[in-house]
């Protein structure tokens, strides 16, 4: 059986501080993230998805397998949408895109981060691209993602409480304004630029194996 192992952390526990603290990284990575990756692989002894791929399993599997699999790849993605070196803007057709798609990109910040707050109780909110090449928002429950409605993640904000209880206690729009001075832009165009119009999945692998 082929067995998933937790994505390291491309960067240092403690370097997103001030932002995100050493404690969160290291409960969030080391236990929650952790804990997912061990369930899943519990998850997948005996089942039809012993040797599938983690987005055949975003896609196709359903309950605990699926919440598992989904939160596995999440996190990892996550990971990577954030840097020490991150902050700013995106620039060349990334920006473009977000100016056609949200009028300018403080129109998008704004809209993106309403989406964020208002995301009830545990879940994701997302930058993606749809199948026709238009960018959107989109907030997911709990461990759901946007593959399995044929959206391309290119960026994702993880609002479960265990992101930024720690740090921010029940403030979530403070997070999110800490995220956008983390936020790794050029990944973000890495994924834009590499998923070809029509939502070709094989770039999110690709994306997704940055991380792995
Ligand atoms: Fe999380």
């Amino acid at each position: 059986m082929k067995q998933h192992e937790l994505a390291k952390l491309p960067y240092p526990e403690d370097a997103l501080e001030p932002h995100i603290s050493a404690e969160t990284l290291k409960y969030h990575h080391g236990k929650h993230h952790a804990s997912y990756v061990t369930k899943l692989n519990k998850e997948l002894e005996g089942s039809e998805f012993e040797s599938a791929t983690l987005e055949d399993i975003i896609r196709r599997a359903s309950g605990s397998l699926f919440n598992n699999g989904t939160q596995v790849w999440n996190h990892s993605f996550y990971w990577s949408c954030m840097s020490p070196d991150g902050g700013g803007k995106p620039d060349a057709k990334l920006a473009t895109a977000i100016d056609d798609s949200f009028g300018d990109f403080e129109k998008f910040r704004g809209k993106f981060k309403a989406a964020a707050t208002a995301n009830f109780g545990s879940g994701w909110t997302w930058l993606v691209k749809k199948p026709n090449g238009e960018l959107d928002i989109v907030n997911t429950d709990d461990a759901d993602n946007p593959l399995r409605q044929d959206l391309q993640p290119l960026l994702t904000c993880d609002v479960w409480e265990h992101a930024y209880y720690i740090d921010y206690r029940n403030a979530r729009p403070d997070y999110i304004d800490a995220f956008w001075k983390l936020v790794d832009w050029d990944f973000v165009a890495s994924n834009y630029l590499q998923s070809a119009p029509g939502g070709d999945s094989s770039a999110q692998q690709t994306a997704y194996a940055k991380t792995a």
